[in-house]
């Protein structure tokens, strides 16, 4: 059989998996389970890291730029310019752009086909879509991008994977906070993670939170809201899946390739919970390991590095309390603010051991909150 990829799923990290396959000149198919693909409308921010992956203008998805955060705890304030703004981007707007490229490079789109069931046959795999009656489709080598709930990495011994609940909703921009700002509250009482306003330029933003469970998001964003006086204009909702170190995004190596890209695969920040440009990051690696026939391609290994860096993070940060958040944000000191300015979130593990040189307090406070967790766990 003739070499032919299939990606499955048609949002950002699928359709940059088509593209990337496209524009190296290999016969690809991407197959999406909605029949009238039309993507909600969903407010994210990304790192401008998003403009060197995608390689090309993100004009047409875009609706904001932001040079300032403002982290807020219940008792300390801490602010970070960034020397290069964050992109504030419509996900259906970007999701749109992709697809129109990865056509116009040779990608063939198909919609309303939902995968039901994946069978490695010799070289290749056989592909089962519900539509009306079943179809089957073959294919040398299988991308499963179709997020949380993957059924390419069901039938093919997948991770399986942690998830969190995300809410947000759009209000009119807050006047106390300026359309190129966005503010940060840390409160434990509402959240393990944190709440966001992120404005989509002067008119509105999107306010939002991350929990453990659909019940937990609604009942802290609604309380949030109404502690502020905020009405909401549009809510927009999901699950995404959360990064470990022992996930791997390889799939199978014998008979047909396949791998797992974006959320399929946990290729989530879990500081942020952030997945767009890591999902692009994933893909990009995958397209590396297709092109140049490689396991493990320079790519994924730096993303893998990066993940896990945010993991780890994200295990300490989730034993805080309110009181160390406080002792965070107040003791940001002006080189750790300078580093945090110059390197972006999806670039952490290259500045990680200048800002622990230069915040010795965050290392002592670290070490505090896990001297004190590790006694609790004794008693
Ligand atoms: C409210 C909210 C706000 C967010 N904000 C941000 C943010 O500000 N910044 C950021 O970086 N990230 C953010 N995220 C996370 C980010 O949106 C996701 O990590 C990212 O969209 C994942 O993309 P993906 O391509 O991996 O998967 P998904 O977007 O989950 O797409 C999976 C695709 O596969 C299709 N599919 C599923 N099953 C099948 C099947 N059986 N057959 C065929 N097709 C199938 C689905 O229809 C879908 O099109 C947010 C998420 C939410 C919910």
């Amino acid at each position: 059989m003739e070499e032919r990829w299939a990606v499955v799923g048609a949002s950002t990290s699928g359709l940059f998996a088509a593209l990337n396959l496209a524009q190296a000149g290999i016969p690809v198919d991407l197959y999406e389970a909605e029949v009238d693909w039309q993507p909600t409308p969903r407010t994210l921010i990304v790192t401008a890291e998003i403009e060197r992956v995608f390689g090309e203008n993100l004009n047409d998805a875009l609706l904001n730029r932001i040079s300032r955060f403002e982290l807020v705890s219940k008792g300390a304030v801490a602010t970070i310019m960034l020397r290069e703004p964050d992109l504030v981007i419509d996900r259906a707007r970007f999701m749109h752009l992709l697809a129109r490229l990865a056509q116009e490079k040779g990608a063939r789109l198909h919609f309303g086909y939902h995968l039901e069931a994946v069978e490695p046959e010799g070289e290749g795999f056989t592909l089962h879509f519900a539509q009306g009656k079943t179809k089957a489709i073959r294919c040398t080598g299988l991308i499963g991008a179709d997020g949380v709930y993957s059924v390419v990495s069901k039938h093919l011994g997948g991770p399986s994977l942690n998830t969190f609940s995300l809410l947000q909703v759009r209000v009119p921009r807050p006047p106390d906070v300026p359309p190129d700002t966005v503010r940060v509250w840390f409160d434990r009482d509402s959240t393990r993670f944190f709440l966001w306003l992120i404005p989509e330029g002067e008119e509105m933003a999107a306010v939002g939170l991350i929990a453990d469970s659909p019940a937990q998001a609604k009942d802290s964003l609604e309380a949030f809201l109404r502690s502020q006086g905020w009405e909401p204009v549009e809510y927009q909702a999901g699950t995404v899946s959360s990064h470990s170190p022992k996930i791997s995004f390889n799939l199978r190596e014998k008979g047909g390739r396949a791998f797992l890209v974006g959320d399929a695969t946990g290729q989530v920040k879990v500081t942020t919970v952030g997945g767009v440009v890591a999902g692009l990051r994933g893909a990009k690696a995958v397209a590396e390991a297709v092109i140049c026939g490689v396991k493990s391609p320079k790519a994924w290994r730096s993303l893998k590095r990066e993940l896990d860096l945010h993991w780890l993070i994200r295990r300490i940060l989730d034993m805080f309390t309110d009181r160390d958040y406080d002792d965070l944000l107040a003791r940001l000191n002006r080189q750790g603010e300078h580093i945090l300015s110059s390197c972006n979130r999806d670039k952490m593990a290259s500045a990680i051991f200048r800002l622990m040189a230069a915040q010795p307090e965050w290392l002592a406070l670290g070490a505090r909150v896990l001297g004190r967790s590790l006694v609790k766990g004794w008693l």
